[in-house]
């Protein structure tokens, strides 16, 4: 788990100055990777790190000699068209090149003139998926999330009893995962709709997104080599925010015995940049559970878990409708909740998935499951703020929704503030919902 160092200083401003105002996202304190190009060229896909409302472009800094010997094979890396590579090299590697590039970002380094010359606008670029992702498991790690939707599926029986002493999880694919800007067709699929007496083949009429962050795994384990929960954090890389589109008329037809399958793969939205543990040190917490529930066998818990397990993550839904982007008018937030409210860890998550020899490797993806709050306004998706249909939310403009419409653009964010660091954020995960193909 990483520990604070020169890199979270505050007090650290960059002569990218745009990195320097409040409310950016991308703060020298951050550094987030991603994947990028110039929009609309031909460029080679490349890894870059947001510094305010540019991009350094690692495989421009790399060739400039911007980096020390130590370091240049990390940057090398980074140059290629996913980040693969580079996360294969562990958390000593990705921590030094951190450290280079706050250093070299810094108000006065020696490197500005030549670092500068590699800076690309974010406005002029568009992003890929940042890791070839070989394997996506999506977990159900919000309590809160879990026992809405049992609640309106199961009243009596809300929440099953594996849920408080298993990370529940499914494996999905990685084959439709998009970044922020995706925009795609309505599905179709077999649905069953209520009083019918059988299902029909239709586009999709329940659909939702989900709030999730995705983690990324860096270093991988060998089959049958479990991950002990005390080591499970080093082997991950770092979270995006992730939307994980959901048809729900689909999945409660298909999803007994076995779990959703067709209303989950057709669409996920991950945003451009992948915050690294290291970055998110000073926003961790307690990770607690209530003395009046399960506490977790002993290969789910340990003493960083309990120390410092919890991050605290604000994030935040808003859509906006085709009638409201036509009239200029801005997105509006439809939830706020944290992911210190997740009942599961991500050091769980990792532990429980390796348990039984199962491997991960670099690039694989989670989704952490749609992350809800305790209060109803903090749920993070429309089954639940619309209690499934039956209570119809009214927008700013007078339009209402149930599930989202053709031409509906939802958006996540996600950001840390804490008191004696700096707010780092996660740049927008916006995806447009449009009308089924012919
Ligand atoms: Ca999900």
């Amino acid at each position: 788990m990483s520990t604070l160092n020169e890199t979270h200083d505050p007090s650290l401003k960059s002569w990218v100055e745009s990195a320097n105002r409040e409310d950016s996202d991308f703060p020298i304190q951050n550094l987030p990777f991603g994947v990028f190009r110039r929009r609309g060229t031909a460029e080679a896909w490349r890894g870059g790190v947001a510094i305010g409302d540019q991009i350094v472009d690692l495989a421009a800094a790399y060739a400039a000699g911007v980096f020390d010997a130590a370091i240049a094979p990390a940057a090398a890396a980074c140059g290629e068209a996913s980040l693969n590579s580079f996360m294969t090299m562990g958390p000593a590697v990705w921590s030094g090149l951190r450290l280079a590039l706050s250093r070299a970002l810094r108000e006065g380094s020696a490197r500005a003139g030549v670092l500068r010359g590699c800076l690309v606008a974010q406005a002029d670029a568009e992003y890929t998926v940042p890791a070839s992702v070989g394997d996506y498991t999506d977990f159900y790690t919000s309590i809160h999330h879990a026992t809405n939707v049992g609640r309106l599926f199961r009243p009596d029986n809300p929440l099953l009893p594996n849920y408080k002493w298993i990370p529940i999880g499914y494996h999905g694919r990685g084959s439709t995962l998009g970044v922020s800007g995706q925009a795609f067709p309505r599905p179709r699929g077999q649905l069953m709709r209520p009083g019918a007496a059988a299902p029909v083949l239709a586009p999709c009429e329940r659909m939702d997104y989900e709030l999730e962050l995705g983690i990324f795994i860096g270093t991988g384990n060998g089959i049958g080599q479990a991950i002990p929960i005390g080591e499970a954090e080093s082997h991950v890389f770092g979270l995006a925010l992730f939307n994980d589109w959901s048809a729900r008329d689909f999945q409660a037809w298909e999803y007994q015995p076995l779990g959703p399958f067709l209303s989950k793969n057709f669409a996920s939205t991950l945003a451009p940049w992948i915050v690294t543990m290291e970055a998110l040190a000073p926003y961790r917490s307690a990770w607690t559970r209530p003395a009046s529930d399960p506490q977790p066998l002993p290969y789910l818990d340990g003493a960083r878990l309990r120390e410092q397990g919890a991050i605290d993550i604000a994030l935040e839904v808003l859509l906006q409708t085709q009638r409201m982007r036509d009239a200029g008018q801005p997105a509006t937030r439809l939830s706020l909740g944290n992911f210190a409210d997740s009942y599961w860890s991500v050091s769980q998550m990792v532990a429980h998935h390796t348990v039984n020899g199962c491997a991960l490797n670099p690039g694989d993806l989670f989704g952490s499951g749609t992350q809800s709050g305790p209060k109803p306004e903090q749920a993070g998706s429309l089954l639940e703020l619309s209690l499934n249909g039956k209570q119809p939310l009214t927008l700013p403009n007078g339009e209402q929704r149930t599930f989202l419409e053709d031409g509906d653009t939802v958006v996540m964010r996600a950001w840390c503030s804490r008191p004696g660091a700096a707010r780092i954020g996660f740049g927008d995960c916006a995806g447009t919902v449009l009308p089924a193909l012919a």
